[in-house]
């Protein structure tokens, strides 16, 4: 591989790809390389930065994946579930490494990422923030300490465009609470409530979801007994931070062949027992 990382972003035109092309372009050892956008949209052949909003890259925005192969090292990939499939297959075949930023995938879709790392290596995670995922391991400890004890209930907000609900983030901290107290969470999840629900169920796991304004992303677990609460709660309040996530896990799965690895592997939190 060359010195220099050449890194590919999909969906450069979307909120999170124009901050990923600023966030590749500030970095170090990394250069936007090729950038795409879909079929139809008005910015094909418009140049990366340009959209990004920091100056010309010399990148054009193209219509498909596949018009760039062999231009980059690595993708970085923040659009829809479809899409990311699509980019995905290609990716497997040519061989390049992928950090895949997309939410909402579907549990096959999510097997077809797994398969995928039997070719190639990948970082895939709903959230890509250092302090969620340092929040990812509070929890853990937080539901070991109280879990059987207390209710557990996740709350979270995002902007009005975003179209996936409860958010990535927010399932995968249910997953990981779920984990630590020997919970399946297709069990015990309960998603909003309305009605004559009857007395809360001290087993379950409830979410509750608010799309409002222009909200980057907030997450708020709540351990709650009878007099006492312990709240965890992550306030993202800039893309970039996702952004330099991504760039980081860009830059960490370069020098792998293949696997699929996640934020705590990046981060080295995996290693801390
Ligand atoms: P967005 O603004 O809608 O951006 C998605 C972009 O992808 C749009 O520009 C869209 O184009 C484009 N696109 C659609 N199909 C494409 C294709 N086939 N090829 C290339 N580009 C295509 O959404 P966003 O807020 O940036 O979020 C994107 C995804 O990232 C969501 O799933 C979101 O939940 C996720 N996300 C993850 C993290 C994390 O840390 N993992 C953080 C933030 C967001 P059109 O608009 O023209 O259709």
């Amino acid at each position: 591989m060359a010195d220099e990382i050449r890194v590919a972003v999909a969906g450069a035109g979307g909120r999170m790809g124009r901050t990923l092309v600023n966030a590749v372009h500030q970095t170090d050892g990394l250069a936007v390389s090729a950038a795409t956008e879909q079929t139809e949209s008005g910015l094909l052949g418009v140049d990366a930065g340009d959209v990004a909003g920091i100056g010309p890259l010399g990148v054009a925005i193209r219509s498909d994946l596949d018009e760039v192969l062999g231009e980059f090292d690595v993708l970085i990939d923040f659009t829809t579930p479809d899409a990311t499939m699509h980019n995905l297959r290609l990716c497997r075949d040519a061989r390049a490494r992928t950090v895949i930023g997309t939410t909402g995938l579907s549990p096959s879709q999510r097997e077809a990422v797994s398969e995928a790392a039997i070719d190639i290596a990948l970082v895939y995670a709903p959230n890509m923030s250092v302090g969620v995922n340092l929040c990812f391991k509070l929890l853990e400890t937080a539901a070991r300490v109280m879990g059987d004890d207390v209710d557990i209930e996740i709350v979270e907000a995002h902007h009005r465009h975003k179209v996936d609900a409860p958010s990535g983030t927010a399932l995968r901290m249910g997953e990981v609470i779920a984990d630590a107290l020997g919970r399946d969470l297709n069990q015990v999840a309960v998603y909003g409530r309305q009605g004559h629900t009857g007395p809360r169920e001290r087993q379950t796991i409830g979410f509750e979801t608010i799309r409002a304004g222009d909200t980057v992303g907030e997450h708020t677990v709540w351990f709650a007994a009878d007099g006492e609460r312990v709240e965890i709660t992550h306030r993202a309040s800039s893309r970039m931070t996702f952004a330099r996530g991504a760039v980081r896990a860009a830059k960490w799965v370069a020098g792998l062949e293949r696997g699929q690895f996640d934020m705590q592997d990046v981060l080295g939190l995996n290693d801390q027992g």
